[in-house]
């Protein structure tokens, strides 16, 4: 662990949170990102003094002097986990260990001031167990958790930051998919790439979704709900979608999925997807997978089924794929027979209803 120390939390209760019917109705039908939690994390950094400041506070607008310099220089990482609710009442964490190791790397790799991994951890349960009541019951609902850290220095010049504000914030979700899970249509950009080698791809920053809008824009123009980008250098090896890694499974059995060279996402979905993958007996590659091969696979039938994989939406199958030439569909365009079992264990695993036999599952409450 990169940091083992923490800070108490000052925890300064909403004076007039939600009412509990008026949450009722709002967590009834959440949608996604559309509506928070009473509280918020912040704690704050300065050179020389180390975090401090840590707290549990009502959530409200940050003020912020127009020189801050993530308004300029865009010195900004964030997280996406999710906490569920147990048959039993309780909370629970999915690998928030490995949230807190990528946030801590991807704010090196921004030269910023990394949060201690325990108190990244500490900060989570604290906003949980006061927010507690808006962790949905609802089998399909969880608390989607966004952590996240800028540059919160007032000045214009090109240097890190030497102030930081580390904050919390917390959004009941419901399903991602109302009526069931359904195969997604991708768009595959050629004008535009995500990440290049030596660049921000496996960091987790707002920088690199800034400039994947444009092509996720495109995907939508074309009817698409998915843009999937292929490698900067060759514009030839699939890469990952804006904000999913892909996997592929061959009429063989096995698997295929992008290997980690730099200029992809590492994700925790896409790594718990290989273990159960691997520990269920298939075999995982991780190789370089042209497009032209997935085009040419798709038609032979070589390629069963392909699907993209995140915390957001778990395991997502992909149907139909298309660029600015034509388009070909995945099998019958349905989703598949293991791509559907991965789901059902990695979901169940999540939500407490199968063993945890690599202690993925972290209790909170
Ligand atoms: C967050 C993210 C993923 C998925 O990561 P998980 O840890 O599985 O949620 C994949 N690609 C990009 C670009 C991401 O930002």
């Amino acid at each position: 662990m990169n940091g083992g120390e923490t800070l108490d939390f000052e925890i300064r209760p909403h004076l007039s949170p939600v009412a509990a019917a008026e949450r009722s109705a709002l967590m009834a039908n959440p949608g996604f990102g559309r509506i928070f939690t009473d509280h918020m994390v912040t704690v704050r950094y300065a050179e020389g003094k180390g975090w401090y400041d840590a707290r549990v506070e009502p959530r409200a607008p940050i003020p912020m002097d127009p020189a801050t310099a993530v308004l300029h220089y865009a010195q900004e990482v964030f997280e996406g986990l999710k906490a569920y609710r147990t048959v039993d009442g309780g909370v629970t964490l999915f690998r928030p260990d490995a949230n807190a190791a990528r946030f801590h790397a991807s704010a090196q790799r921004l030269a910023m001031a990394p949060v201690p991994e325990r108190l990244f951890l500490d900060a989570l349960e604290a906003l949980i167990r006061v927010d507690r009541e808006w962790v949905p019951s609802d089998p399909e609902g969880s608390l989607y958790l966004r952590p996240f850290q800028y540059a919160s220095e007032a000045f214009l010049g090109v240097k890190p930051s030497s102030e930081y504000l580390f904050l919390i914030i917390a959004s009941p979700v419901g399903s991602y998919f109302k009526g069931g899970v359904k195969p997604v249509n991708v768009w595959v950009s050629r004008d535009y790439t995500r990440a290049a080698t030596g660049g921000t791809g496996a960091a987790k920053c707002g920088g690199n979704y800034a400039a994947s809008l444009i092509a996720q824009a495109e995907a939508i123009e074309h009817g698409c709900d998915q843009v999937v980008f292929l490698d900067a250098v060759e514009q030839k090896y699939v890469e990952e979608l804006g904000g999913m890694n892909v996997f592929f499974v061959f009429a063989d059995g096995s698997i295929v999925t992008p290997p980690l060279t730099g200029t992809i996402l590492p994700g925790i979905t896409r790594e718990s997807v290989i273990r159960l993958a691997r520990d269920g007996g298939l075999t995982v590659r991780e190789e370089l997978y042209s497009y032209e091969q997935w085009r040419a696979d798709a038609v032979s039938g070589r390629l069963r089924e392909a699907f993209a994989c995140g915390t957001a939406a778990v395991i997502t199958p992909i149907g139909v794929v298309r660029d600015r030439e034509g388009e070909f569909t995945v099998a019958d365009g349905k989703a598949g027979e293991t791509t559907m079992s991965l789901r059902d264990t990695l979901v169940g695993i999540q939500r407490g209803q199968f063993d945890d036999p690599y202690g993925w599952v972290h209790r909170v409450l």
